[in-house]
């Protein structure tokens, strides 16, 4: 192969049908065979479009590393599924919000809000749903294009139900949790530190401990943290610590001496950064206080309103692109 699309005939694949030498028409491009699938009767100089994408999804073959197979295009015939421009909504019924699909209108946007949308819907097809990709294949950390900046000229951008239902559409939940997670409760890279080996769903039985130092002016922070999305990179951890026996209190710990965060490894993904933290007397200024002390159950509880609300509007988005792929 000398790397160049060549314009070829059915005809003419049909001649490369055996091992060693095997093409196949997929979507009117051509393929170099592999083994044991491509061997098949089926598929070995044939056009196998259908079978192909009752086994992949729609936008496969559109990833760069797969570039270099394809090595022509069919005489006469046409591509059936092509890429939607950057931007683009989804044709699929139901595969967007019901706001976005005329008639229909939601009472709450303005023009300014679906011209919002239509920006942030490009940015996320161009830069960030590659790179999403890319990063749950690698594990790498995802740059970070999001949070204040020179770039927004002293505008204040929320993470609301827009940011957060498309950046969703990558389909990486993991990516969008590195991502955008910290932006929930704050500006740096944060992590919400709560959930402990020894509590879960029981956030008030937890044992990390915080104590004033004689002079009253530090906290020192002893225990540890499990499953701490961000933990691997955050600069500072929003940490729920057992102040007396009935109470909470908030500390926002920066990441010092005596934190130590390591990676656990998930099912879920290596891109959110997940992590076991320890705190080993580590000494917090207590104007690190978030809240009253005592009442930290409070603030949890208020941060879970609007930070599990964003969850639903990620996993919401996420049905939305089965529907989208199922029937694309
Ligand atoms: C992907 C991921 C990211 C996470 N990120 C963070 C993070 O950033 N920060 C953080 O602090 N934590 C985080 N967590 C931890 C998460 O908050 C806990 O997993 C959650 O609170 C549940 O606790 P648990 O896993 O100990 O389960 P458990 O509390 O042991 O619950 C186990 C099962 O028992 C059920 N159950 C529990 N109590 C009751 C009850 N009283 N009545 C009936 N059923 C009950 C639950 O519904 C569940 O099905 C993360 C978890 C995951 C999976």
């Amino acid at each position: 192969m000398d790397g160049k699309i060549k314009l070829l005939t059915v005809e003419e694949v049909a001649q490369h049908n055996k091992e060693g030498d095997l093409w196949t028409i997929i979507d009117a491009k051509f393929h170099p065979g592999g083994k044991a699938v491509l061997l098949d009767d089926e598929v070995r100089g044939k056009d196998c479009t259908e079978l192909f994408y009752s086994l992949h999804r729609s936008e496969v073959l559109l990833r760069p590393q797969y570039a270099r197979l394809q090595i022509g295009t069919i005489v006469g015939e046409e591509e059936r599924f092509k890429p939607l421009p950057p931007g683009s909504l989804s044709p699929v019924p139901y595969g967007e919000p019901a706001w976005l699909t005329r008639p229909f209108k939601s009472p709450y946007y303005k023009e300014s809000h679906y011209r919002l949308h239509k920006e942030f819907r490009k940015i996320c097809d161009e830069l960030i749903i590659p790179e999403a990709k890319r990063c749950e294949e690698t594990g790498d950390r995802i740059s970070q294009k999001l949070g204040p900046g020179p770039h927004l000229k002293g505008l204040k951008l929320l993470a609301g139900l827009l940011l957060g239902q498309e950046s969703a559409r990558a389909g990486q939940r993991g990516f969008i949790d590195g991502f955008l997670a910290g932006a929930y409760i704050g500006s740096k890279v944060v992590a919400l530190a709560i959930s402990e080996a020894f509590a879960g769903s029981d956030v008030s039985g937890l044992r990390c401990t915080a104590r004033k130092s004689e002079d009253g002016k530090w906290w020192i922070v002893n225990g540890t943290k499990k499953w701490i999305t961000n933990g691997t990179f955050a600069d500072y951890f929003t940490t729920a610590c057992r102040t007396s026996k009935h109470g909470l209190t908030m500390i926002v710990i920066p990441r010092g001496p005596g934190v130590e965060t390591k990676p656990i490894k998930t099912s879920y993904s290596s891109t959110a950064g997940t992590a076991f933290v320890s705190f080993d007397d580590v000494r917090v200024p207590v104007s690190h206080t978030l809240g009253e002390v005592d009442k930290g159950l409070k603030v949890i509880l208020s941060n879970f309103n609007h930070e599990r609300w964003g969850m639903v509007v990620n996993t919401v988005q996420l049905m939305r692109n089965i529907v989208d792929e199922t029937l694309r």
